[in-house]
């Protein structure tokens, strides 16, 4: 089947040294051809040329010289989107990129899509789903635990795994429909025992990909972070300390789904997004800005509260406010102001807010490293495993695993409770479906769309 011949610009939109324009398509060699001279200014002829191969001349629209490009040949099925696939590393100005790739949209490409790329390795079979969607992570990857995570889901460490669980189910959903259909040779007689031993270990590990999404999300899109404390406990102080050098390149993030402001924190490969830190800068009581009504609720989306007490001046209603709020939750109880002379016990602070509390001083920077290595530890158990442990970063993925626990779940009832063979069969092939979801077997169209529209163009 013929495909149209697609063409992006595949670098950034900004000038630069190199800029890089990719076609893919059956007509990619041939638009190339008609474009493209060798140094001696001839036809070049790179429809013969040999796959991965690299070839020094010039970009033409018609008689007038362009630029001076490297131009890389790659035959399909082997290129990224498993189609014959040219791309011209020209000059990186933004308008000498756009200007190669007119002329090569004149030359009979049309102008890809966002992702397009991408879905053609995808629906050539070149990446599954989970992978393609790893393509884009790596792309927005704002740190390094989530370049980390994506650069393994797109080497396959999520999809692995997933196989691997269908395999399992497969297997028994296949040896039950054949007992079904020939009871005189394959026995159903305590099979029943036998699928538990299978399922419960198949569970477990589903369970473990779910209960990974909340490391996955932190990991991806950072900590939401809460920092809480009475007026000049030392918010601000701490936010500045914590922002360092990295303080100038720091943007505010005016939140478009949530009223609020998010800062970005970088420590140690982690990001922490402080929300309302509107409220910390005007050096105001978040609670008596924003209403506790909201607080309560800006601490529970958090996964992080950090209240900050002012250990110079004797606790007060707003620090019993704030220990209410926090008790259940993931919090820092961060004793400040240990540089002068203390009024706060830590050991009783510790005892009132059931967290345990690390004395630091904002102003003498000290403490500092103690709060870092809690917070690392508080969301990646110490250290991350990325080699025997997969992390789920997406939404879609973690509903289509919660289905297929469902159905599992349903099996395992459903043989406890000695339904017939058929009853558990259904619910198998359920869970089978709902894993394939996540490597894009079956996924509805409108799904496809929405996973690439979240692609930039020329990738
Ligand atoms: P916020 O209202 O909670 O944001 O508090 P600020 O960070 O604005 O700090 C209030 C005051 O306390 C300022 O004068 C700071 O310089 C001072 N401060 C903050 N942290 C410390 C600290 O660790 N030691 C001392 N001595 N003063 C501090």
């Amino acid at each position: 089947m013929k495909t149209e011949t697609i063409a992006a610009i595949a670098t950034g939109m900004s000038n630069s040294g190199i800029g890089i324009v990719r076609i893919s398509g059956d007509q990619a060699f041939e638009i190339i051809d008609r474009i493209y001279r060798n140094k001696q200014g001839k036809p070049g002829n790179l429809k013969a040329a040999k796959s991965h191969t690299v070839h020094y001349g010039y970009i033409y629209d018609g008689d007038e010289m362009i630029d001076e490009v490297l131009t890389l040949i790659m035959r399909g099925p082997n290129s990224y989107t498993a189609e014959d696939t040219v791309e011209i590393d020209c000059h990186g100005g933004v308008r000498m990129v756009q200007r190669i790739l007119e002329t090569v949209l004149h030359n009979g490409a049309r102008t890809a899509e966002p992702g397009e790329f991408t879905r053609r390795a995808f629906l050539n079979g070149r990446l599954d789903l989970a992978q393609a969607e790893a393509v884009a992570e790596l792309i927005h990857a704002s740190n390094d635990y989530a370049l980390k995570s994506s650069v393994n889901q797109l080497s396959g460490s999520v999809s692995r795994k997933i196989r691997a669980l269908r395999e399992a189910i497969l297997y028994e959903t296949a040896f039950i429909e054949s007992a079904l259909d020939d009871p005189e040779h394959i026995s159903l007689d305590g099979y029943g025992e036998r699928l538990l031993k299978v399922l419960e270990p198949v569970i477990e590990q589903v369970e473990q990909l779910i209960a990974s999404s909340d490391d996955g999300r932190v990991m991806t899109e950072g900590v939401r972070t809460v920092i809480l404390g009475k007026p000049n406990a030392g918010k601000s102080s701490l936010m500045n300390v914590l922002l360092g050098e990295e303080r100038a390149i720091v943007t505010d993030i005016a939140g478009t789904t949530r009223d609020t402001l998010e800062e970005q924190i970088k420590l140690q490969g982690i990001s922490l997004n402080v929300v309302d830190t509107a409220g910390i800068r005007d050096t105001e009581d978040v609670v008596e800005r924003i209403g506790v009504d909201r607080a309560v609720k800006a601490a529970e989306d958090a996964d992080l509260i950090i209240y900050v007490a002012d250990g110079s001046r004797p606790l007060d209603d707003s620090d019993y406010e704030i220990m209410g709020l926090i008790r259940d939750k993931k919090a820092i109880v961060l004793l400040n102001k240990t540089d002068l002379k203390l009024t706060v016990d830590k050991e009783a602070l510790e005892a009132q807010c059931g967290h345990c509390v690390i004395p630091i001083s904002a102003k003498e920077e000290r403490g500092i490293e103690a709060l870092e290595s809690k917070i690392k530890s508080m969301f990646y158990h110490g250290n991350i495993a990325f080699n025997d442990q997969v992390y789920i970063t997406s939404a879609r993925h973690k509903e289509a695993l919660e289905a297929a626990l469902k159905s599992l779940n349903m099996v395992r009832t459903s043989v406890l409770d000695g339904m017939p063979e058929d009853f558990y069969s259904i619910d198998l092939a359920d869970a089978y479906e709902q894993l394939g979801l996540i490597l894009g077997e079956a996924v509805d169209d409108d799904v496809v769309n929405e996973i690439f529209s979240k692609f930039c163009m020329g990738k």
